[in-house]
């Protein structure tokens, strides 16, 4: 028996399933349910949350959500090899666990759940950055959740929560926190997961804001965005001439040094070139 739930600790359940990790599906497993238990917590009340899980192996992190009072966990894995473990989970909390096998690109959780969502996740460090993209760029916002609490390598989170005249700066960092509020809640060394990464992982918590910060269109913002952080050691001038050859001017126009390069360039900034281009 665990601490947090009358099942099997998490060592027990992979050697009796024998879930030996698979590099090729990212799978580092997180054992400590009182960690798990702290995860769900970032994520703030559960109770009044259908929530959807990405991966959730042996299960660790969906028996944290669980004990943490969630009121539904839909949980979408690859690996079949896991179902059977997730299935006694879903025994012991009846009627708030649906485990969906799949490829979570491929499948849409929608029509299973009820809002308020959120999405609550250890993400597979090989789909991690694409599925957040997609979360962050729907066709409408506000989007279907509430709030995404992730754990990434690092280095990701650090992208997502970066800000101007830094390294990690770019078209994440944009992309998140145009119309999210985000932060790293937690950093996690590699011994808290079996097998140990070869670096720290960090968790981040999103929560969609009610409208953008800065007026854009969202597909014009992406377009100068990634455009700019292409080239992002060329100056502006440079980096967007292929938008608009008189791209010195119109930036003059905006007040927005042409000479000045990607990185050093505020969120407002960018919604200002994006609003110009209509
Ligand atoms: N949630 C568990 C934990 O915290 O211990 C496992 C996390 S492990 C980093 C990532 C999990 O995602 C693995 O169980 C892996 O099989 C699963 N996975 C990998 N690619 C996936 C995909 N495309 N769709 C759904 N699950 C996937």
């Amino acid at each position: 028996m665990s601490q947090i739930d009358p099942l099997a600790p998490l060592r027990d359940v992979i050697s009796r399933h024998d879930l030996r990790a698979k590099k090729a599906l990212g799978q580092n497993f997180l054992l400590d349910l009182n960690l798990t238990a702290r995860i769900a917590r970032s994520a703030g009340d559960l109770a009044g949350s259908d929530i959807i899980e990405v991966g959730p192996g042996p299960g660790g992190l969906t028996r944290g959500l669980l004990a943490e009072g969630a009121r539904r966990v839909l949980a979408i894995e690859k690996d079949s090899r896991c179902l059977p473990a997730l299935a006694e989970i879903a025994e012991a909390y009846p009627g708030r666990l649906q485990v969906i096998e799949g490829d979570a690109l491929r499948i849409d959780p929608l029509e299973h759940l009820t809002p308020p969502i959120k999405i609550v996740a250890n993400l597979p460090y090989n789909v991690g950055t694409e599925l957040l993209v997609r979360w962050l760029t729907p066709p409408q916002w506000p989007p279907f959740w509430t709030s995404l609490t992730l754990m990434f390598q690092k280095e990701v989170a650090q992208r997502i929560t970066a800000q101007p005249g830094s390294k990690a700066y770019g078209r994440l960092a944009i992309l998140a926190q145009w119309r999210c509020e985000a932060r790293i809640v937690l950093t996690l060394p590699p011994e808290a997961f079996s097998p140990p990464p070869k670096i720290d992982s960090a968790v981040v918590h999103l929560t969609a804001l009610p409208e953008p910060r800065f007026p854009a269109e969202a597909k014009t913002l992406e377009t100068v965005v990634a455009t700019a952080f292409n080239q992002r050691r060329k100056m502006l001038r440079a980096s967007l001439r292929g938008l608009d050859p008189q791209i010195e001017a119109r930036l003059e126009r905006l007040g927005i040094r042409p000479t000045a390069r990607a990185e050093e360039l505020t969120l407002e900034q960018f919604c200002t070139i994006a609003r110009d281009f209509g």
